[in-house]
């Protein structure tokens, strides 16, 4: 059976982009495929600890999950969610991928050079990350691990270690597909990209300290409504999807078209011809904290305890897969 592997960081609030541009796609791909493939759904939380933790990072590590149910996830028998730090071949396999992979190619991660800005004082985790990330798909032999843009270049490295240690030392790992399939695969043909409020240019970050500029999953409906009204337009006075003239707009229309789930072009449609704004706002706000209304009291009927257990089943699960790779690696490299 084929192998889906996803995770989120679980080192703060999500925003509505993050929910909306990962967490909703991969609770459908995952819904989609569960009955004929694994859907393993983990908590990267070594990976939440080269970053600063807002908040505390074991309640953070349980409301991730949550999230995933309250967003509609069905857990079947073949939906396998787990931690981690809890399944230690993670680690172990991350370091013996430290030693077929070279400083160069970890060197050239585009997100490690952007995170560390040649500081001296980044720490090593920063650096070595992509291959902990390596090592979270290979253990699972994931062929699909759905993400966005900014990991492809982890996935082509990712690819490269499993075909460099096969050509070494026998045929261990399952490659996962190339960047373009893994797109195609997710069946959306351009990456969402929900925008930032004021500065609809960028895209929406929960980095961003500006409050306004991003709807948090735990904002209250009414204030979520307020955002949208303030939100950053223009001044052409015409309602059309044009992300570069119209990036404001447009980001209305997409973000419409995703809390409602209506096709982007019927929304685009119903809008045809309309001058006004503020009915759009209007519209948008309303629809946003609908959404949030329903996410919010789904999440605040699943118990901590509900999460707790599906981690140990999960973690089961992730221990025996994981152990027994683990093992052929150890073996083929010499060290069993
Ligand atoms: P940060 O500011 O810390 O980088 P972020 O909001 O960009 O936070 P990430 O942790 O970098 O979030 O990404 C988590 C997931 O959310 C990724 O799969 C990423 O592609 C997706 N994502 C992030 N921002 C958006 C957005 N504005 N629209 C759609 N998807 C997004
Ligand atoms: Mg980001």
């Amino acid at each position: 059976m084929k192998t889906i592997l996803t995770g989120i960081r679980a080192n703060s609030e999500l925003t509505l982009g993050n929910y909306l541009g990962a967490l909703l796609p991969m609770v459908r791909l995952a819904n989609k495929y569960s009955d004929e493939m694994n859907v393993n759904i983990f908590v990267p939380d070594l990976h939440s600890i080269i970053a600063d933790i807002d908040g505390d990072l074991q309640k953070n590590i349980v409301r991730t999950i949550k999230y995933y149910l309250a967003a509609g996830l069905k857990v079947t028998p073949n939906v396998h969610i787990y931690r981690q730090s809890y399944v230690p071949a993670h680690s172990e396999l991350c370091w013996i991928l430290n030693c077929i992979t070279t400083m160069g190619e970890a060197s050239r991660m585009t997100q490690y050079k952007e995170k560390s800005e040649g500081r001296d004082s980044c720490n090593v985790g920063i650096f070595d990350y992509p291959i902990l990330m390596a090592s979270d798909i290979l253990l699972y032999s994931a062929e699909y691990v759905p993400i966005g843009e900014d990991q492809f270049q982890h996935i082509e490295l990712t690819r490269n270690l499993a075909m460099r240690f096969n050509n070494r030392f026998g045929e261990i790992f399952t490659v996962p597909v190339k960047t373009a399939e893994q797109v195609k695969f997710m069946g959306i043909s351009d990456g969402i990209r929900i925008r930032d409020l004021l500065n609809p240019e960028k895209k929406m970050s929960k980095s961003t300290l500006a409050e306004n500029s991003k709807i948090m999953l735990d904002d209250s409906p009414e204030l979520a409504t307020k955002k949208i009204m303030s939100a950053t337009t223009d001044s052409l006075g015409k309602i059309k999807f044009d992300m570069f003239n119209q990036p404001g707009i447009s980001n209305l229309l997409v973000t419409d078209a995703l809390v409602t789930d209506t096709p982007l072009q019927d929304v685009i449609a119903t809008w045809a011809g309309e001058t006004r704004y503020g009915e759009l706002k209007k519209k948008v706000g309303m629809d946003v904290a609908e959404m949030l209304r329903e996410f919010q009291s789904k999440l605040t009927g699943i118990s901590d305890d509900e999460i707790y257990a599906l981690f140990d089943l999960g973690e089961k699960y992730a221990n025996e897969v994981a152990g027994a790779k683990l093992r052929e690696v150890q073996k083929s490299v010499g060290l069993r």
